[in-house]
């Protein structure tokens, strides 16, 4: 069996996950604490401690914000503030003698949909892409996912919207990150509503899709506006890495208008014409962050 862990900034949840088809057997959740990371350390191996003794467990995978600097092992651009310079993974290693490995959010959706989710079928590739709050992104080639030489591998949030125009696209827009113009900035839940507020009054994003599903024209121009800026963004990506299957999750992957939009308008922005990359919804939902978490060290061929 294996143990997975999704830690975010309120909650923390763990299970036990069987490898064989993906059920989860056990399932807790604690609140993430708020003030330092000795309480935190504390809660989770308080989480784990409780999952070692309902089974008998290969191996740890957690799922967390942030990355691992390679050089130093410790902790980086995590939204819970005081993980960052810490050597999170090897303080829980020098506590449990079974595998231990961590990666991100966006990772654990691709590895979760790879697994057992919408890209099961696949052979060796997904891209999945997370259009919540932000927008993150993991890639799996040849079976196994890509984390990079800094942890980089699949940050497609943070790379420039291609074929940007301030006439279509508005004027330029600086990210938390330093960088202009981030794709996060306008495929995000956020930068659906951000670029609706440029020319309309602001709503919800939910607010502007129960408009588009009633006819609305202004809100139907602004779905496909969007889908065209997520069809560039998956494009680029093709003409790199030529996946066979691209995943979505988060809130805007609820939609199922997208899909067809953003499938017609993919291969405007391929090399080949003829591309034909199945676009499709995740199917792990909220569940995506423990379910990949648990399968990262089998994927990484820590257990066997
Ligand atoms: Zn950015």
């Amino acid at each position: 069996m294996l143990i997975g862990l999704d830690i975010g900034g309120t909650k923390v949840e763990g299970v036990i996950v069987s490898p064989h088809d993906s059920q989860v057997v056990h399932r807790l959740r604690v609140d993430t604490p708020k003030t330092n990371y000795a309480a935190f350390l504390a809660a989770i191996k308080q989480v784990i401690n409780t999952l070692l003794q309902k089974e008998t467990i290969q191996s740890i995978g957690i799922g967390c914000c942030g990355s691992i600097e390679r050089a130093t092992g410790k902790m980086q651009g995590a939204n819970i503030l005081y993980l960052n310079g810490q050597d999170f993974l090897g303080d829980l290693r020098s506590s449990y003698s079974i595998p231990i490995a961590l990666t991100n959010d966006a990772n654990c959706l691709a590895i979760s949909e790879f697994e057992s989710g919408a890209a099961r079928e696949a052979k060796g590739s997904c891209l999945a892409v997370i259009l919540g709050t932000g927008c993150g992104g993991g890639v799996v080639i040849n079976g196994n996912i890509v984390d990079g030489e800094h942890g980089l591998g699949g940050e497609i949030g943070h790379n420039p919207l291609p074929h940007y125009a301030p006439e279509i696209d508005g004027p330029q827009e600086l990210c938390y990150c330093g960088s202009m113009n981030c794709n996060e900035s306008f495929v995000s839940g956020t930068g659906f509503e951000r670029t609706w507020a440029l020319k309309h009054s602001p709503r919800t994003a939910k607010q502007i899709f129960a408009a588009y599903s009633e006819g609305d024209e202004q809100a139907i121009k602004h779905v496909e506006y969007y889908c065209d800026c997520l069809a560039r963004i998956l494009g680029n990506i093709v003409n790199i890495i030529d996946p066979e299957v691209i995943v979505l999750g988060g809130g805007v992957s609820n939609q199922d208008a997208i899909y067809p939009l953003v499938q017609q308008k993919l291969s405007h922005y391929t090399f080949s014409k003829k591309v034909s990359t199945p676009v499709v919804k995740a199917m792990h939902g909220d569940s995506s962050g423990v379910l990949g978490a648990a399968f990262l060290p089998l994927m990484k061929g820590m257990i066997e």
